[in-house]
């Protein structure tokens, strides 16, 4: 089976590793000049974490964990008003949770697929044509690829969806933020948080950042803004949303590059993801949104099961029985990441105070049992158990 996936990022990725497996012949293209290393930390568990488990590379992945002890509410200052151990939350989770680096994962899964599949970065899909034998993929390079199937793994403004289903806006749905992050460094800063995830909240906007390995360090940023177009001057625009959240955050706008992450906290919502032998995967198809957050391992979570349904069944059925599986995981992700916005970046101060001392509940054992079973229930896991 010839495949050409689109993006290599965490969904194209992992799909490209278990397709290899299966002797099917693949290619991967990349809008990105290069290898990317931007990004956030994810929590790391459910149907990601058991992928990795799969593809045996949880000890790498341990290699390059971050090493937090604790996520602190605080104020501008850095005072502690709240938050949680991270024990509590590894605990809660039966200890198969990590937390990663975006960029981080990706090395991981690309050195895993060493040199077997081309990635061909710098090239997209530029037009898809439906033909009796398959599909014909031009790319952005001018060359025609006849084949078998191909996936949208081109992330939340992906391309594919675009040219087979049609405009953005018929799927995107804003949940009413915009997001940033970037990486940096400043050593004092760094002494002073330590190990800890620093979050500082005031109504409509949470600044926060983290140690990002090696003596760096990650801001990662929400604001309610319900604007659906992105800023040109995205730096501008984080500047103006984070100012005055006090000393700690203003030191950490002063690193903030020309260019950092910055995009919607948005959904997407399809009623199907496959047209013929073109299919959708990740946030193409359905992100979640940081609010549910988890949107790598639903992509870890959708390759793994996109690669088993196309192993001994026509593509078609493949896709459909793909779609069957994960949409109901997708649903719950997503219905969550809708209900838990206000409580993630609230509109009130009141809301924040009674979020943050919630959160220190997880620290006493009645409370970690409580939100253990919630978290457990959020995350279960697309892929079926190993023993
Ligand atoms: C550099 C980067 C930083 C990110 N940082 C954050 C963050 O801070 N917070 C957050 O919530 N989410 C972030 N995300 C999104 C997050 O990684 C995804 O929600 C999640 O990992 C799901 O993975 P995915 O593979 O479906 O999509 P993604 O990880 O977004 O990967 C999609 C890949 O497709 C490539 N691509 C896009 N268009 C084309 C095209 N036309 N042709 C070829 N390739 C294309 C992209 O460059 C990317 O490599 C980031 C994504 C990227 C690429």
């Amino acid at each position: 089976m010839k495949v050409v996936i689109c993006g290599a990022g965490i969904a194209g990725l992992t799909l490209a590793w278990w397709l290899r497996r299966t002797g099917a012949e693949v290619t991967v293209v990349e809008k990105a000049a290069g290898p990317r290393s931007d990004g956030y930390m994810m929590d790391f568990f459910g149907s990601g974490y058991d992928v990795a488990e799969r593809m045996g590379i949880l000890d790498e992945l341990r290699r390059v964990a971050a090493d937090i002890t604790e996520l602190v509410y605080a104020d501008g200052y850095g005072r502690r008003v709240g938050g949680l151990r991270y024990a509590s939350f590894q605990e809660m989770l039966g200890g198969r949770v990590l937390s990663v680096m975006r960029g981080d994962l990706e090395t991981v899964l690309r050195s895993a697929l060493r040199h077997d599949v081309p990635i061909r970065y710098g090239i997209g899909v530029e037009t898809v044509r439906d033909v009796p034998s398959g599909v014909d993929v031009e790319l952005t390079d001018g060359t025609v690829h006849r084949v078998d199937l191909l996936v949208g793994a081109d992330g939340i403004h992906s391309t594919v969806r675009r040219l087979v289903f049609g405009p953005e806006e018929s799927f995107l749905r804003s949940l009413g933020y915009h997001t940033a992050s970037f990486l940096f460094e400043d050593q004092e800063l760094a002494e002073e948080i330590g190990r800890r995830f620093v979050l500082v909240g005031v109504p409509d906007r949470q600044a926060g950042f983290y140690p990002a390995g090696k003596g760096g360090l990650a801001a990662s940023l929400i604001h309610r803004c319900p604007a659906l177009t992105l800023p040109a001057d995205s730096r501008a625009q984080v500047l103006d949303a984070y100012r005055g959240l006090g000393p700690l955050i203003d030191r950490m706008l002063e690193h903030c590059p020309e260019d950092p992450y910055y995009d919607y906290v948005a959904q997407i919502r399809m009623s199907t993801w496959s047209k013929g032998r073109v299919t959708l995967l990740g946030d193409a198809a359905h992100a979640v949104s940081l609010m549910a957050g988890q949107g790598s391992s639903m992509a870890m979570g959708g390759a793994h099961t996109l690669a088993t349904e196309l192993l001994g069944a026509d593509v078609e059925s493949a896709l459909e029985r793909y779609e069957r599986r994960m949409r109901p995981f997708v649903l719950r992700k997503q219905a969550a990441g809708r209900s838990t916005a206000d409580w993630t970046v609230p509109r009130e101060a009141w809301r924040i105070a009674l979020r943050n001392r919630l959160f220190g509940l997880a620290d006493l054992p009645g409370g970690r049992s409580l939100m253990g079973h919630t978290l457990r229930r959020l995350g279960a896991s697309v892929v079926p158990s190993a023993g």
